[in-house]
């Protein structure tokens, strides 16, 4: 096994460790603000501390959990990042300038995409990161040396953070919830929770368990088909928990906590974008107060999917809000450079035969 992340390493631990290494418990808070708000690219960077305990911490640690080998885009548009972690995988990134016009935020604020885990068991019919099966859980370090990493490469503070990129973050909950105690911690990362977005494709326990969590974390909900006819047959995770239970589940989280949900719903051509689909979608996002994230489908090299002309998704979008409710329609962003997730490091891996061509 490697040494442990330093960006796992919560403030009390971090305090044992110096205690145990007869260090005074004032290096805790130094060595906090190289992690977290310098984002110290290297031990040795941590000047105020003396060379001794930057070898301990060496000899301990490793300061990232993982190593960036390519960046996709450039710094005005989206910029898709790669990192190998130590066992050889690779997990990506995503970092979203927000376009005003659509969210209605400053134009200078930044949403990064962040990955949960390598590959993803769920095997949704459309998506890059089930394309090869699940292989294993990202731990707490991992998921958030991602935040840093795409920080210290761009130069630029995250300001919003969506559990969006590979992998099923539900399906990862305990790492998940250590990575956002690191990620809104007030000796740590200090982001707010209203500005993190877990999405899921709707694991219903996880749901119930996460809505009684004291942080007013947010929830989006991928849901893809109005009815459990349309959605099974291109997520099978609605086999086991189909679109009722699923929305008795939101109606809880609903019980629980103040913000909005969202659901997200890809338009595929001639398979979900039906009127009746978008009738019935009104309905669920009426009565959970829900907003709708429409997305044209991104091609996914190796599936036959195809998303709908642009009428046919204006189309659809009119009856949503014809019926009242919100619901966006994305404009393309990172279409170009494989946004949707999984594809680079599909590609990748693939490249390395650590995985078969899909
Ligand atoms: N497993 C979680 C989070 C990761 S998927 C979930 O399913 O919600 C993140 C988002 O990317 C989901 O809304 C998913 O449906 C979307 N996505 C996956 N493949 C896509 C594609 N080919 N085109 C557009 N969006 C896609
Ligand atoms: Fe997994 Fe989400 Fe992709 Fe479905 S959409 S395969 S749950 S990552």
């Amino acid at each position: 096994m490697p040494l442990p992340a330093l960006t796992g390493l919560d403030p009390d631990a971090l305090a044992e460790w110096l205690k145990a290494e007869n260090e005074p418990s004032f290096r805790a808070a130094q060595i906090l603000e190289w992690v977290w708000k310098k984002k110290a690219a290297s031990f040795d960077a941590m000047s105020n501390l003396p060379a001794a305990l930057r070898g301990k911490l060496a000899e301990s640690f490793r300061l990232s959990a993982l190593e960036h080998t390519y960046t996709q885009g450039s710094a005005d548009t989206t910029r898709k990042f790669l990192f190998r972690l130590h066992d050889g995988r690779y997990v990506e990134s995503v970092l979203i300038p927000a376009n005003p016009a659509l969210y209605g935020e400053k134009s200078d604020r930044r949403t990064l995409c962040v990955s949960s885990q390598v590959g993803c068991a769920y095997g949704c019919k459309f998506c890059a990161s089930g394309l090869d099966g699940f292989t294993r859980n990202l731990d707490a370090s991992e998921i958030v040396s991602q935040v840093i990493a795409a920080e210290q490469i761009s130069g630029e503070r995250v300001d919003n953070l969506v559990f969006m990129g590979m992998g099923e973050p539900l399906a990862n909950l305990n790492h998940l919830l250590a990575a956002i105690a690191l990620i809104t911690g007030e000796k740590t990362l200090q982001l707010g929770a209203r500005h993190l977005t877990i999405s899921t494709s709707g694991l219903v326990p996880q749901i119930r368990e996460l809505a009684t969590h004291p942080q007013q974390i947010r929830l989006a909900i991928s849901l893809h088909g109005a009815t459990d006819e349309v959605r099974q047959q291109i997520m099978p995770v609605n086999k086991k928990w189909p679109v009722a239970e699923l929305f008795d589940a939101l109606d809880f989280w609903n019980s629980k906590k103040g913000q909005k949900l969202t659901l997200e719903y890809i338009l595929i051509d001639g398979v979900n974008d039906s009127p009746e689909q978008a009738t019935i979608l009104a309905r669920h996002a009426r009565r959970t107060q829900a907003k709708v994230n429409l997305i044209p489908y991104n091609t996914v090299e190796g599936l036959d999917w195809k998303r709908p002309s642009d009428a046919r998704c204006r189309a659809f979008r009119e009856i949503l809000k014809t019926a009242g409710v919100t619901a966006n329609l994305r404009l393309e962003k990172g279409g170009d450079i494989d946004a949707a997730c999984g594809q680079l490091r599909l590609k990748q891996e693939t490249k390395e035969g650590i995985i078969g061509s899909p």
